[in-house]
């Protein structure tokens, strides 16, 4: 089933983002953890995929068992800076072979080795070139990221958002946000990119933060804003983890409820492979979820 008719239904709903182990060894265990998950039947699940290629080769199977195990419609990463043609070639054929229709075309992030090559012996630079791609090799659902504060490497929004468009145009069929935690942030973004004519659905990110050590990684890999409210919130309860795990569930909860109230109809959830969490929120929204309002 391909996304885009998943969240156009007129129904609140969540999705849930896992990653694929980093080790062979620890392969039961995020399996496991990923079928709990799948057992809440959300919307769909996307699987990462690493940009170095450590931990991409698992990103198939993993969404291939929960397709074929639970049935839950699938979205698998796929990034290409530090990858050839051939081999995204094969990746694509290989998804295509294994029923996985949904794509999240990215660039990937440059590691320090990747910076210090020579880029004329990239074969990819942009998301974009990987989108165009996809758009010839066959029927797929294209998603993208996009970044309501900006992707670190702009060095305004506006480029940012012109350079959003240029994938859009080349055939993205929607889009999902950097995690945020301040949903004020992402209406903004939503009115800036609809005036520039991009009008595909934006899914919003939602990571929910419950451990105080979580923070700074957060912040690290995001660069997201982190409001008043929220900061209050992990210096109260950040030391406590039950506390912090029980505050952390019901900001996100709150998030979502607000950006459902406001017109959005999915969500998608960092659940950083925590099944615990998943149910939580799921639970917290046992009266929303599913209905149409
Ligand atoms: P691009 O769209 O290529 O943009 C990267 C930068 O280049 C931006 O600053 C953009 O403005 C600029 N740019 C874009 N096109 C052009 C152009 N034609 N000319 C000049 N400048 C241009 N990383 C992983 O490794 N694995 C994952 O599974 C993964 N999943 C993600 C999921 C989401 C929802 C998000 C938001 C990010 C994810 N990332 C993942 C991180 C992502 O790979 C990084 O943020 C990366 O730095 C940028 O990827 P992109 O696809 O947005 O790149």
């Amino acid at each position: 089933m391909r996304i885009t008719d998943i969240i156009s239904r007129d129904q609140m709903s969540l999705s849930f983002e896992v990653f694929p182990p980093k080790k062979e060894t620890s392969y039961e265990s995020v399996k496991t953890a990923t079928e709990e998950i799948a057992e809440l039947k959300p919307a769909f699940m996307s699987v990462t995929y690493g940009a170095g290629g450590g931990t991409s080769e698992y990103t198939l199977s993993i969404a291939k068992n929960l397709k074929d195990k639970y049935n839950v419609p699938m979205l698998a990463h796929l990034t290409c800076v530090s990858s050839d043609k051939d081999t995204i070639s094969k990746k694509i054929k290989d998804l295509k072979d294994n029923g996985i229709t949904n794509i999240m075309a990215l660039r990937g992030d440059l590691t320090p080795e990747l910076e210090k090559s020579d880029r004329s012996r990239w074969d990819y630079h942009h998301a974009v070139e990987l989108i165009r791609e996809l758009k010839d090799k066959g029927d797929f659902c294209i998603g993208a990221a996009c970044y309501p504060e900006v992707h670190p490497e702009s060095s305004c929004q506006r480029d940012d958002i012109k350079y959003l468009k240029e994938k859009v145009d080349a055939g993205v069929d929607f889009l999902t946000t950097q995690m945020i935690f301040d949903n004020n942030l992402f209406f903004n973004f939503m009115y800036k990119i609809r005036e520039a004519g991009i009008n595909v659905p934006v899914l919003p990110g939602i990571m929910p933060i419950t451990n105080g050590n979580q923070v700074e990684r957060a912040i690290k890999l995001s660069g997201a804003f982190m409001p008043q409210r929220f900061k209050a919130m992990v210096d109260k309860f950040g030391s406590n983890p039950a506390a912090m795990k029980q505050a952390g569930i019901a900001y996100a909860t709150d998030q979502i409820i607000d950006l459902y109230a406001n017109g959005i109809t999915n969500v998608h959830v960092y659940s950083m492979n925590k099944p615990d969490i998943a149910k939580g929120i799921y639970d917290n929204l046992s009266d929303i979820l599913w209905k149409s309002f």
